[in-house]
């Protein structure tokens, strides 16, 4: 019997001639070559207007929210079945999270109950599109648009997903990406905002650079640097660059061997699904999705205790996440849900993820065999 690990971060081969390139550079600190490499590439590849590399998507989701944060007391819509970071980044600013509850087929931002949470304090909409999943960007963007809020997208799972064939990230005023070692393409640690609004460009990248006008020196439009707003250093050096861009460099192949671990999933739990012992992922008509993550969603707690269970005894590696950040001891404190928080409360409950990594491919049919053992238990 072999261990499978949910999670192994895939290395292409060429991380360490990266690296090794950035080391002959000389260029060690933030934006080096290596970064506008990859900035470039994220630029073209989701048409975004201006991508910015940070040391984390959590990094990233506290610049938006310096940038959207005009006063402490603002409110910012967005989801409790979210990482900590969404809700965090705008607390930090003196911020309140309101909380909506999601949809129950893609556990996605419920855009119908949006519009009731909108008070004269609402700054801004965060969308996050779970595993990789669009949200109905349709209908949030011209929520956002008529009652004049920010839309930003937390696409931290997203990068490769889109929506009526357009890319996630190029919908928000503002997005973020992760490249932490569990995303689909990698750093270690890493993330990127991404930009789509003007006005924000120039902030973005003074906030980024400790308050200073330091980017504007670089280019040549001012003669000397100062203390222009507030920041911080949400850059990452170029050697993690370098990294980062071996990655993005794969990230065709990466994203079909995927794609064919995904669909295998989801085939291999079809007849469970018609059987009632497991809800498999919703992808809507409009979306096309990166495969990011496989999950289940179980019928009861009790039941998705015991399948974590049966897999573990066999050393196969199952987990759950998001423990609702409405009923949390700092989103009890710091925020507050709007309505009923149903469909979040229960789908945190009983969703289970399933290993998805590239060198799974020759266990996965074992994978599939014992799991649907156990839904059958
Ligand atoms: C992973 C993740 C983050 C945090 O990313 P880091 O790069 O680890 O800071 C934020 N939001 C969502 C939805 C995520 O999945």
């Amino acid at each position: 019997m072999k261990q499978i690990a949910f999670n192994k971060p895939f290395l292409t081969g060429r991380e360490l001639e990266y690296i090794r390139q950035a080391h002959e550079n000389m260029h060690l600190s933030g934006d080096g070559p290596f970064t506008k490499r990859c900035q470039a590439w994220l630029e073209r590849s989701i048409g975004c207007r201006k991508a910015l590399l940070t040391h984390s998507c959590t990094g990233a989701l506290e610049m938006a929210a310096i940038l959207a944060v005009t006063e402490p007391g603002d409110e910012i819509i967005m989801p409790s079945f979210t990482f900590v970071s969404t809700a965090n980044a705008f607390v930090l600013r003196g911020a309140v999270p309101v909380f909506v509850d999601v949809r129950e087929d893609t556990l996605n931002l419920d855009e119908s109950k949006i519009e009731a949470a909108i008070t004269p304090r609402t700054k801004a909409i965060v969308v996050v599109h779970y595993a990789g999943i669009a949200c109905e960007m349709d209908a949030i963007r011209s929520l956002a648009r008529r009652h004049g809020l920010m839309l930003i997208e937390d696409a931290a799972q997203a990068l490769g997903s889109g929506y009526r064939g357009r890319p996630l990230g190029s919908f928000g005023e503002l997005a973020t990406i992760s490249f932490h070692e569990t995303k689909n393409l990698i750093s270690g640690e890493g993330g990127a905002l991404l930009m789509n609004s003007d006005e924000l460009i120039e902030r973005a990248e003074i906030i980024r650079e400790k308050g200073t006008n330091r980017s504007k020196f670089f280019r040549g439009d001012v003669d000397k640097y100062t203390w222009v707003d507030i920041g911080s250093s949400f850059l990452p050096s170029d050697i993690l660059a370098a990294f980062l861009w071996a990655q993005l460099e794969a990230a065709e192949t990466i994203g079909a061997a995927r794609k064919a671990l995904w669909n295998r999933y989801h085939e291999g739990f079809a007849d469970a699904e018609r059987a009632g012992l497991a809800r498999r992922p919703v992808v809507p008509r409009e979306a096309s999705s990166n495969a990011h993550t496989y999950y289940l969603i179980l019928p009861d707690a009790a039941k998705r205790r015991r399948f974590i269970e049966t897999l573990r005894r066999e050393e196969i590696y199952a987990v759950f996440h998001y423990v609702p950040l409405h009923s949390s001891p700092a989103g009890l404190k710091y925020g507050r849900a709007c309505g009923s928080m149903a469909v979040t409360d229960t789908m945190s409950e009983r969703l289970v993820r399933l290993p998805l990594w590239l060198g799974l491919e020759a266990q996965q049919d074992y994978v599939i065999e014992r799991c649907r053992r156990a839904l059958g238990r």
